[in-house]
């Protein structure tokens, strides 16, 4: 069975000293979490560092929430996969709906950065999901396995450990709306048949396929009791110690 993974994504909160505060408060909830749970946070580049000193003896792992794939040289404003390894960051978030959507991100760049992370040992978290224009259409399951394999295309791992997928449908996300654990599942194992058509069953049987929009202590339950459903990826829930600590003691 995959080991279950939840992974919190701080998106643009916390300055420095909220950060350090948050990371304190999350290395004392967390000191010890359940066997066959796996637990990262993902903070802004710009905590890293300080949420890296402040985890480091608890089981917490560190990710970013984005990469950009050239090696070094004048990209302003990017951090190269090197940078992040070098700040204790084993996992990185690619492809969330916010930087498709106001950042213009393509699948064409969001290959390129699973590639880059693959190749430097950093395991992408990486997102997809439809609108709710696209759900109404009854396209959402279509939407998204093209998604993956348009991201995934030339990718290659010798493991499902290498690479975690994150389905988050647009319209759950920082709403309060939840899809259904069905919604979940039958996005979720979608995508796992998709990931068998392209590496083929043993390495698909071991990527963790994640859920994400509105989860919390609440109803992670539900989304966890289903096949393909290993885990989530949180964001509003993930901001407070208490909430977050208690969605991995329910996982
Ligand atoms: P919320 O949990 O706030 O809905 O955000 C989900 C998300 O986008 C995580 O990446």
């Amino acid at each position: 069975k995959r080991t279950r993974l939840i992974a919190g994504n701080w998106k643009m909160n916390n300055d420095v000293a909220e950060a350090a505060k948050l990371a304190d408060e999350l290395a004392e909830a967390l000191n010890e979490v359940p066997a066959g749970v796996e637990v990262v946070v993902c903070p802004p580049t710009i905590d890293i560092t300080t949420v890296h000193d402040r985890i480091q003896a608890a089981p917490v792992k560190l990710g970013a929430q984005n990469v950009y794939w050239e090696e070094k040289g004048a990209y302003t404003g990017e951090s190269s996969c090197a940078m992040l390894k070098s700040a204790g960051c084993t996992y990185c978030i690619i492809g969330h709906s916010e930087r498709r959507d106001y950042f213009k991100e393509t699948d064409a760049d969001e290959n390129k950065k699973a590639k880059a992370l693959i190749a430097a040992g950093i395991v992408p978290i990486f997102c997809c999901g439809e609108s709710l224009e696209t759900r109404e259409a009854g396209e959402h399951v279509a939407f998204v396995t093209g998604q993956i394999k348009a991201g995934l295309e030339g990718v290659e791992i010798k493991s499902g450990d290498e690479l975690v997928i994150a389905y988050e449908p647009i319209w759950a996300i920082g709403t309060g709306k939840t899809a259904t654990a069905d919604d979940a599942q039958e996005v979720c194992g979608a995508i796992r048949a998709t990931l068998v058509e392209i590496f083929g069953q043993e390495i698909a049987d071991g990527i963790r396929v994640l859920y994400g929009g509105s989860a919390k202590p609440e109803n992670i339950a539900g989304f966890l009791a289903k096949e393909d459903v290993d885990g989530a990826l949180v964001g509003g829930a993930s901001l407070k110690a208490d909430s977050f600590s208690a969605m991995v003691e329910k996982a």
